[in-house]
């Protein structure tokens, strides 16, 4: 299994800040999980690269929709 990126990490490969990375996750156009409700991020390699592509990633099926939900509501 190929380790998932923090948010730190995925903002320094993509050359995007941080809180970008957080407002494309909570609107979903990046695909990310959390264990916990609030908790860290984690990131796909794959689905980072499709974002910094502007593609759709492979698995745009989302099948994690409650880490997704549990992201939103509150801003960065
Ligand atoms: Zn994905």
């Amino acid at each position: 299994m190929i380790a998932r990126l923090t948010v730190d990490e995925a903002a320094d490969v993509s050359r995007r800040h941080r809180v970008t990375l957080y407002k494309a996750l909570q609107a979903k156009e990046l695909h990310g999980t959390q264990r916990i409700k609030r908790g860290k991020w984690l990131i796909e390699p794959d689905c980072l690269g499709a974002w910094i592509a502007n593609r759709q990633c492979p698995h745009a099926a989302v099948t994690d929709l409650g880490a997704y939900r549990a992201g939103r509501g509150r801003s960065a």
